[in-house]
């Protein structure tokens, strides 16, 4: 399972809220205790708590950028927010407007977008980079292309090495901060159409923006992308179907579906189970990269303080506590234990010392470091000193199968163009030598010729050229 990181906001009380009492009482940055409206008390630990009075910029700071920097890197990123309808998942995505000026109110999504082109705009002119957004919607189990309301029913399909793709999803070039901040506008405005034509609310649709980041470094072939997915889950709220009808009651019946099928995923993956659901909804088809290969997830209960919700948030709080099993791990020490261990000399198998050495002589560093990083989240590099084996443990042991491939086939990628081009070389050689033969044959034909005229060459040793003589005669 991908290392998730969960962390619980709370929004402050609104109007309809003002007067009722809180029902969380604060612990520290990590912890707090929720009382329900049975007076039974729980409490919970995440990798961080935003509390009623915590800044956009502060969640962020902690779930958005070690994601973005990562997508420059090439390494897949995924930020979900979830909870009850109003709890703030879209405030905590979106801010106040996409394309308000208040700093204070920006969301997740325009601060992504500022850091995005601020990183690659210092990578100066030895790396080129390109940035694709895409938004879909989920509705009543269909993905919608909110680029192009035309494209209602979107297949996912898999693809080897580049993992789950959206089939013929419009994809927008993006060359500034300013274009990106304009079409996410119009996904969201889109996204507003459908509503009033499925007569639902946008908290019955799970919404996706994707970014897709491709890299180059000048002069090498090889191009890497790393994707960036921001989710807006819909609604968690329990409907009361007994009173539900129609629409309403099949679009009560989709979220249940898909989000318990999310949460079905999360414990097969944890309990490591063979078989893991994804296909048992678009949403968690769509996530599979997130939640089973080798990215970065970020997962956000956003929850309401007030008591009278108090039941709803602990189930959402809960359902966050069973994603969250790697306790408080920090990114940042995690890639710096990796950058350690990609160091060649510290590995103690001296045969394997051997042939990471080889590959490094054959493969570029880049591709070489992928791997090796794969190897190390597979525990198949061992840490050079103990305590950190210890300390990593889970999160070595969480790394999946499925990036363990993706590395391997990346290897065999890499391989095969090897192959191509020693085959390639071999046929030069091979026209270099049928070349050589026809020049002695001229050489020879030339000499010849030249003992004929009675003529004869001369090497000067000096100037490396050859020139003509007459040769004496015999008398
Ligand atoms: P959801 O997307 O979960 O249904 P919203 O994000 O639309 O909920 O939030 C509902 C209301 O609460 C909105 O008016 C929003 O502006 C406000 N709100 C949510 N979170 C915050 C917050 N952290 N600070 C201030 N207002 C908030
Ligand atoms: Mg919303």
């Amino acid at each position: 399972m991908a290392n998730i990181c969960v962390c619980a906001r709370f929004r402050p009380l609104n109007s309809r809220e003002d007067g009722e009492a809180i029902c969380i009482t604060r612990s520290d940055s990590q912890s707090f205790s929720i009382k329900d409206e049975k007076d039974k008390q729980y409490t919970f630990t995440f990798d961080r708590v935003f509390y009623e009075d915590s800044e956009q910029a502060d969640v962020y700071e902690h779930v958005g950028r070690p994601i973005v920097r990562d997508a420059v890197n090439s390494i897949n990123g995924t930020i979900i927010t979830y909870g009850q309808t109003g709890a703030g998942k879209t405030y905590t995505m979106e801010g106040g407007n996409i394309l308000e000026a208040d700093n204070r109110k920006k969301g997740l999504l325009p601060r992504v977008v500022d850091e995005l082109f601020s990183a690659i705009n210092i990578c100066g002119e030895t790396t080129a980079y390109e940035i694709k957004l895409s938004m879909v919607e989920i509705y009543m189990e269909r993905v919608r292309d909110l680029f192009d309301l035309s494209k209602d029913n979107i297949q996912i399909k898999e693809h080897k090495g580049n993992g789950i793709l959206l089939s013929g999803v419009t994809e927008i070039l993006i060359l500034d901060g300013e274009e990106a901040l304009t079409n996410l506008c119009r996904g969201i405005s889109n996204r507003a159409v459908g509503e009033t034509q499925m007569n639902a609310e946008s908290s019955r649709s799970h919404c996706i923006y994707i970014f897709t980041v491709q890299k180059q470094v000048t002069n090498e072939k090889r191009v890497s992308s790393g994707k960036l997915v921001l989710v807006d889950l819909a609604g968690s709220e329990k409907v009361d179907m007994t009173g539900a009808k129609g629409q309403v009651l099949e679009e009560a019946k989709s979220i249940n579906t898909s989000l318990s099928a999310l949460g079905k995923v999360i414990t097969a993956l944890k309990s490591k189970s063979p078989h893991i659901p994804y296909r048992d909804s678009k949403l968690t088809r769509v996530l599979e990269d997130a939640l089973g290969g080798g990215s970065q997830t970020a997962l956000l209960c956003c929850c309401s303080p007030s008591l009278s919700s108090s039941s709803e948030s602990v189930s959402i709080l809960r359902f966050g506590a069973s994603a969250k099993h790697i306790k408080a791990s920090s990114r940042v020490s995690i890639k710096e234990d990796i950058d350690r261990k990609l160091d060649i000399s510290t590995v103690k198998d001296l045969k394997l010392q051997k042939i990471l050495k080889k590959l490094r002589e054959k493969l570029d560093a880049e591709t070489l470091d992928v791997i090796l990083e794969e190897f190390v989240m597979d525990g198949l590099l061992s840490d050079p000193t103990t305590s950190m084996i210890s300390s990593h443990e889970a999160i070595i042991t969480s790394q999946t199968i499925s990036s363990w491939k993706e590395a391997t086939q990346r290897l065999v990628n890499t391989i095969l163009e090897l192959k191509r081009e020693i085959n390639v070389l071999k046929e030069d050689n091979q026209v270099t030598k049928e070349e050589c033969k026809i020049m002695r044959q001229v050489r020879k034909r030339v000499k010849a010729k030249l003992r004929q005229a009675n003529l004869h060459t001369i090497y000067n040793e000096s100037t490396g050229t050859e020139f003509l003589r007459q040769k004496p005669s015999a008398a």
